[in-house]
C-alpha cells in the first residue's frame, strides 16, 4: 500500500519517545528502539519525502517523554537520520498523578472493563489536563502548516483538541491502542471528564479504533454525550466532520516469519527442544497484568490435567510473565498468587521426572521469543480483555511448518481477524481445558489449513499496511471535509458582504428561528429568546432600508410571544401563516382537518413506543420530536414511523413528511419556506438577500432564491446555502456586524 498524498512531514506525539540515552566514555547517545511501530512510522515517513528530499523536512518530529533525560542534553543529541525528537519534560510529581494516576489507576483498569479497580481521583484528572497541555505547548511550537501529526494512545486523549484550538487547520489522526469500552462502562466517568474526552479526541480528523466493535462504543459514547448526529461512521460535530474507523494494528510479519531460520534462534529451538523429551510445548507470554487473565489461564490448565489424565507426563506449559509495574500493590499481589498457583499444580502433579508448569517471570530476547512460538505445539493466549494481542500475531507469524495451534481469547481484538484459532471465552476454565485438548489432539492436516489461512492475512495486513491504511482514511476523510462543501465565512466574506449591505437601497433578511438565533432547548416552549438577541434585531429593524422576515416552522402564536415588540415579518408553520409588522396573520392556504384524525393516533402510538419523544399539533401540520430520546432507538422508530405514515399519505398527493434537526412532520405539501420567500422577494426589489437556516426545512429556501443571495446554513452539512457558520452565536455576531 502507498500513502496517496505527501503530507510535507510526519508529527508523533505518544507518551514516550522511541529512543533512549545511553552513557559512554566519549559522552551520551540516543539510541533508537526497534518496535514494529516504530518501523512503520519510518516506512510511512519515506513516502512523504518531497521534491526538496535534499533537506531534512522529511524526518519525522516525534514528541514524547525520555525516562533518562540528561540535564544539558543537546539539540545534536535529540536527532538522529530519521527523527528530531521533542522531550516533553514532567515533574515526577507530576507525571506520578498523571501517568500512575489517571492513566494507569483509572483509565487501563477501566476501559479494560475493571471497573472496580479504577481510581476516580480529581487531582488525577487535573494532573491529565495539565500534561496533555504541555505536550500541546511543546508541540505547537515546533508544528508547521502542512504536517500531519498522529497522536498516539491513552495517554493523550485530550491533545487532539487542545492542538486544534490552537492550529484549526492542521490534520490530526488519533490512534486509541487500548479497546474503547461500551458506553455503560465509558458513562461511570464523571460527566465533564467523560465530555472532556470525547470532546478531547473529536478534535481529530480520524480516531482509529482496533476493532469495529471499538469504533462503535465511541460512536454511541458520543452520541450520548455531546449529541452529535453520526452517519456512519462521521460523526457531524459543528465545525468539521470526523471519522471513525476500525484499523487493526498489524506486525512486522516478514520479520518475525523469516526470523526461525536465523543462525541463533535454530540454537535456541535445539537447546530448549532438548528440554522437551517427547513432550508437547504449551505457550504463552504476557506482560504482568490483570487484563491478561493469568490465573484463570492456570486454572483451565489444571482443569485439563484433571479431566484428560492421559495427558499428564506428555505435556509442559511453559508460561513466561515479563515484568510490568510490579511496584504496584495490585501487581504485587497478583504476582504471588501466580506464584502460589504454579506450586500448587506443580505440587500437585508433579513427578520426580516431569513438571508440568514451567514458570518464568522475565524478558524473553527475540530469538529465544521466536524459537518458543516456533517450537510450541499450543499458543495459549487467554486475557481476559486485550486491546489487540501482538503475542498471538507474533506467534502465528513464527509457525514455519504450521504445525502449531493458536487457542485464543474472544476477548481479545485479534480475535476478530484470527477466527481460524480456537476462540474461547477466558473465564471458563472447563472451555480452555476442553480447547487444550482439542488443539493437542488436532489432526496436521487441519492445523496447516488453520495456520495458513490466518498467516495470509496477517501477511497482507501487517504494520506497514496498517499505517499506510490510516494515513491513507486520513487523508479521504480530509477530502471528504471539502467535498461536504462546508465553506466557513472568513473575515474576507463578512467585508464583502457588510460592503454589499452598505451598498443596497433595499435589503431583506430571512432568518429560521430555532438552531438559527436561538439555541435548541430540551422542549421547544423552552427555546425562547432573550433580550441580547431582540437588540440585535431591533438594530436592523431601525434601519428603514430593512426588511426582516423571521420564517419558522413554529406555530404563530409562539412566534408572535417572541417578537411582540419587534417590527418583524413573522412567517409559520412553514408558510402556512404569514404576518407583516403591525399587522394581522394572514393564510392563503386552506386544509381540512380530517386528514389529522388518521396522523396523530400514529404518532401518539410511536410516542409510547420511543421514550422521550413528543408531538407538537400546530394549526396545519402534526411534528413528532426525538431530539430527547436515544439517539439510535430513535432513528430505529423513525423509520418505522416514516413507513407507516407514508403509507396513509400515499393518496393525499399534496401531503408530505418534512424532517428537519430531530423532527419529522406532517404538513401539506402546497406551501413551504422557499415558496413564501419567493413571493416576497417578487413584490419588492431588493439590492442585499440573507438567508440563514439550520435544517432541511431551511433548504428549501436557499432553493429558491437566486445565485447572488447570502445563504448561510448553521452547522455543517451538504446544503445549497453557499456558507456555514459553525453556530447561533457566529451568526448573532455576523448580523451585529451588519447593524455596524
Ligand atoms: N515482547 C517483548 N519482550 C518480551 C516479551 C514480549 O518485546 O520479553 C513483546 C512481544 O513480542 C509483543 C509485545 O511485547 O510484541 C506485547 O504486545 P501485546 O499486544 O501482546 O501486549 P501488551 O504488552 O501491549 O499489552
Amino acid at each position: 500500500m502507498k500513502a496517496e498524498k505527501q503530507f510535507e512531514r510526519l508529527v508523533i506525539a505518544a507518551y514516550r519517545l522511541p529512543f533512549r540515552f545511553v552513557r559512554s566514555k566519549s559522552g551520551v547517545k540516543t539510541l533508537q528502539n526497534s518496535g514494529g511501530l516504530v518501523s512503520a512510522i519510518l516506512a510511512l515517513s519515506e513516502s512523504f519525502k518531497h521534491k526538496n528530499s535534499g533537506s531534512n523536512d522529511h524526518k519525522i518530529l516525534w514528541a514524547g517523554i525520555i525516562d533518562n533525560l540528561p540535564e544539558n542534553y543537546t539539540d545534536a543529541e535529540s536527532q538522529n537520520e530519521h527523527f528530531d525528537m521533542v522531550p516533553v519534560k514532567i515533574s515526577p510529581k507530576l507525571n506520578s498523578l498523571f501517568y500512575e494516576g489517571f492513566c494507569n489507576n483509572l483509565i487501563w483498569p477501566l476501559f479494560h472493563y475493571f471497573s472496580s479497580y479504577s481510581v476516580f481521583n480529581n487531582s488525577y484528572f487535573r494532573a491529565y489536563e495539565d500534561v496533555n497541555s504541555i505536550f500541546c505547548e511543546e508541540l505547537v511550537r515546533h508544528l508547521k502548516p502542512g504536517d500531519f501529526i498522529w497522536i498516539h494512545d491513552y495517554q493523550l486523549l485530550l491533545l487532539p483538541a487542545m492542538i486544534r484550538e490552537k492550529m484549526p487547520d492542521v490534520t490530526i489522526g488519533f490512534f486509541l491502542h487500548i479497546p474503547f469500552p461500551s458506553y455503560e462502562v465509558f458513562r461511570l466517568l464523571p460527566r465533564n471528564w467523560r465530555e472532556s474526552i470525547v470532546l478531547g479526541l473529536l478534535g481529530a480528523d480520524l480516531v482509529g479504533f482496533h476493532t469495529h466493535d471499538y469504533t462503535q462504543h465511541f460512536i454511541k459514547s458520543v452520541k450520548r454525550t455531546t449529541g452529535y448526529e453520526c452517519r456512519q461512521n462521521i460523526i457531524v460535530t459543528p465545525d468539521r466532520a470526523v471519522k471513525a474507523d476500525a484499523f487493526p494494528i498489524g506486525i512486522d510479519y516478514d520479520k518475525f516469519h523469516n526470523a526461525s531460520g536465523n543462525k541463533s534462534v535454530v540454537a535456541a529451538k535445539q537447546k530448549y527442544q532438548k528440554c522437551l523429551p517427547g513432550q508437547k510445548l504449551i505457550f504463552s507470554l504476557d506482560r504482568l497484568d490483570y487484563s491478561k487473565g493469568l490465573l484463570s489461564r492456570l486454572k483451565g490448565y489444571e482443569t485439563f490435567l484433571e479431566k484428560y489424565p492421559e495427558w499428564r507426563l506428555k505435556v509442559v506449559f511453559n508460561m513466561v510473565v515479563v515484568p510490568s509495574r510490579d511496584s504496584i500493590e495490585n501487581y504485587k499481589e497478583m504476582k504471588k498468587e501466580i506464584e502460589s498457583t504454579v506450586g500448587r499444580i506443580n505440587g500437585k502433579y508433579s513427578t520426580l521426572s516431569w513438571r508440568p508448569v514451567i514458570y518464568q517471570y522475565k524478558s524473553l530476547s527475540f530469538n529465544d521469543l521466536v524459537a518458543l512460538y516456533d517450537l510450541s505445539d499450543v499458543g495459549l493466549i487467554t486475557p481476559l480483555r486485550d486491546g489487540m494481542n501482538l503475542v498471538a500475531k507474533e506467534y502465528i507469524a513464527c509457525q514455519k511448518d504450521n504445525k502449531g495451534v493458536l487457542i485464543l481469547s474472544e476477548m481479545a481484538g485479534a480475535a476478530s481477524e484470527l477466527s481460524e484459532a480456537i476462540i474461547i471465552n477466558p473465564a471458563d476454565h472447563v472451555e480452555i481445558a476442553d480447547a487444550i485438548y482439542t488443539a493437542l489432539e488436532m489432526k496436521t492436516d487441519e492445523k496447516q489449513v488453520r495456520v495458513s489461512r490466518m498467516q495470509n492475512r496477517i501477511a497482507d495486513y501487517n504494520v506497514f499496511t496498517w499505517a499506510f491504511d490510516f494515513f491513507n482514511q486520513t487523508y479521504e476523510i480530509k477530502k471528504q471535509q471539502d467535498l461536504m462543501g462546508v465553506k466557513f465565512i472568513n473575515e474576507t466574506i463578512t467585508a464583502q458582504m457588510v460592503a454589499d449591505y452598505k451598498k443596497a437601497n433595499r435589503r431583506i433578511l430571512f432568518l429560521d428561528y430555532d438552531g438559527t438565533v436561538v439555541p435548541f432547548a430540551k422542549y421547544p416552549e423552552l427555546a425562547t429568546i432573550d433580550d441580547k438577541t431582540l437588540n440585535i434585531i431591533k438594530g436592523l429593524t431601525d434601519d428603514p432600508k430593512n426588511h426582516i422576515v423571521i420564517i419558522s416552522g413554529r406555530g404563530k402564536d409562539f412566534l408572535e410571544k417572541q417578537f411582540k415588540k419587534s417590527a418583524v415579518t413573522l412567517i409559520a408553520e412553514h408558510g402556512y401563516f404569514i404576518k407583516k409588522a403591525g399587522r394581522e396573520w394572514e393564510s392563503t392556504f386552506h386544509t381540512d382537518d380530517q386528514w389529522k384524525e388518521a396522523v396523530m393516533p400514529i404518532m401518539t402510538d410511536y410516542v409510547n413506543r420511543c421514550n422521550g419523544t413528543f408531538i407538537e399539533e400546530k394549526a396545519a401540520s402534526i411534528a413528532w420530536h426525538y431530539r430527547n430520546a436515544d439517539s439510535d432507538f430513535a432513528q430505529l422508530r423513525l423509520h418505522e414511523l416514516r413507513d407507516d405514515l407514508a403509507e396513509i399519505i400515499r393518496h393525499k398527493t399534496d401531503f408530505e413528511i418534512l424532517e428537519g434537526n430531530k423532527v419529522l412532520e406532517v404538513k401539506s405539501s402546497k406551501y413551504n419556506k422557499g415558496l413564501s420567500a419567493a413571493t416576497l422577494i417578487t413584490d419588492e426589489y431588493y439590492g442585499f438577500i440573507l438567508a440563514a437556516g439550520d435544517d432541511n426545512t431551511d433548504e428549501f429556501l436557499f432553493q429558491a432564491l437566486p445565485d447572488f443571495v447570502y445563504s448561510i446554513r448553521i452547522g455543517l452539512s451538504p446544503s445549497f446555502a453557499r456558507y456555514n457558520l459553525p453556530d447561533t452565536s457566529q451568526l448573532l455576531q455576523l448580523l451585529e456586524a451588519l447593524v455596524k
